[in-house]
């Protein structure tokens, strides 16, 4: 099929499947007959697993050291992880398939390989989740993130859509008068990308403006809001493909048209997710742990989508402090320092030891703040009955554009299990 063709039967089957009054059962419906037919006929063909399951529950949980291991065994074009990252500096294919690597830290960053039919099943997907209603007319959209990948490309193909790359890790105020002159109506930038933009006072007037590549924390929303007058809506997208997208409502809606999701419960009301990319066909990913938590809605949102709302993507779970007295989840430990004063907009907190945190403060933030944050710090974690160390920094926070900013990680590692 030609791809624009495939582009638009994506973009119908998307928008009918989030359609409202799609009934939750009727909808599980569609999603069970979706799965089955993808384990009989398209999971068999990734050497991993060489044979067709009956349901989901036969195969064993995966992770991406298991899918970093043996990387070709896990797509059915045998494309090597030798390959794909020889490829990437290049332009990122790999006999007519696309590569790409997500923005991690070095060692730790997951591969993905993609055909051209799904190029544009994904780009198709992509436009009627977030901007079906700006299509009437032609549109200039600016992906601002560090890696450009051939997957954006494909919106080249179409005259109405004119998508350009930006990249991130040149500096926004590099970026600043080409960013400027495109005049975007759509922008998809990380969120400290957009609070940088805001910071600066950049001269845009976008009609929709996405979160997306990083856990959006709550202290940077209203910035972003205040400087677009626009709402901030969100595309969570991992290496994994498209997970989630905001509706009109801004609320964040799993991308279960794609992607069957199962769910660890990691305590205080957060999951951590296993999903089966049931429409894949290269890269075959069955009950895939990824690293994120979420938290679950529990209300239905007012757009009456069928497919399951979030509250929030909380950030990875081997973000979580692990301290003698238990776990606490990023969250949790954001929340404690944010809501300790109104002039906190922004922080870094740091696991350093098995007992010892370091909180990272700007050094114009007054004093009497940094102490409030700290009281604060301390009440959560002697709550947890041990000794724990509490040291504070005062200094500038930087960050690194090559890497996703974490605000509350885990940078000591735990003994071998
Ligand atoms: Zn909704």
């Amino acid at each position: 099929m030609i791809p624009a063709a495939e582009a638009l039967l994506s973009f119908v089957r998307t928008r009918c499947l989030m359609r409202p009054g799609l009934d939750r059962a009727g909808f599980e419906a569609w999603q069970g007959r979706a799965l089955a037919r993808w384990l009989a006929h398209e999971l068999p063909r990734a050497p991993a697993y060489g044979k067709p399951a009956r349901h989901l529950t036969d195969l064993p949980v995966t992770d991406k050291a298991g899918l970093m291991a043996d990387f070709a065994a896990f797509n059915t074009a045998g494309v090597t992880a030798e390959e794909a990252w020889a490829a990437i500096p290049n332009g990122g294919e790999v006999r007519g398939f696309t590569v790409g690597a997500s923005t991690g830290t070095s060692g730790n960053r997951g591969l993905f390989v993609i055909s051209e039919v799904e190029r544009f099943r994904w780009l198709g997907a992509m436009l009627a989740k977030t901007m079906a209603d700006l299509l009437w007319r032609p549109r200039r959209v600016a992906i601002v993130l560090p890696r450009d990948t051939r997957l954006y490309h494909a919106a080249r193909r179409f005259r109405w859509i004119d998508l350009r790359f930006f990249d991130l890790t040149q500096g926004i105020e590099t970026q600043r008068l080409a960013l400027e002159k495109f005049a975007p109506d759509v922008i998809v930038a990380p969120p400290r990308a957009l609070r940088e933009m805001a910071g600066l006072g950049l001269r845009l007037a976008p009609r929709r403006l996405f979160a997306a590549a990083e856990t959006l924390d709550q202290i940077d929303r209203p910035l972003i809001e205040a400087h677009f007058q626009q709402p901030l809506h969100q595309i969570y997208m991992a290496t994994e493909g498209l997970l989630a997208a905001t509706c009109r409502y801004g609320r964040l809606h799993l991308a279960e048209d794609s992607v069957h999701f199962e769910f660890t419960a990691v305590g205080d009301g957060l999951v951590s997710p296993v999903i089966t990319a049931f429409c894949r066909q290269t890269q075959i990913m069955a009950r895939y742990r990824m690293n994120d938590l979420l938290r679950l809605s529990t209300a239905p949102c007012a757009c009456g989508s069928a497919l399951r709302a979030v509250d929030e993507v909380v950030g990875r779970s081997d973000d979580c402090f692990h301290l003698p007295g238990g776990l606490i989840t990023p969250d949790v430990l954001r929340n404690a320092v944010i809501d300790a004063d109104r002039r906190i907009t922004d922080f870094r907190l740091w696991q350093t030891e098995s007992n010892a945190v370091t909180l990272v403060l700007p050094p114009d933030l007054p004093d009497d703040a940094a102490l409030a944050a700290l009281s604060s710090l301390r009440n959560l974690l002697s709550r947890q009955g041990s000794q724990i160390g509490l040291t504070l920094i005062r200094q500038p926070l930087a960050s690194d554009p090559a890497r996703k900013l974490r605000r509350v990680e885990r940078r000591w590692q735990d003994g071998p299990p």
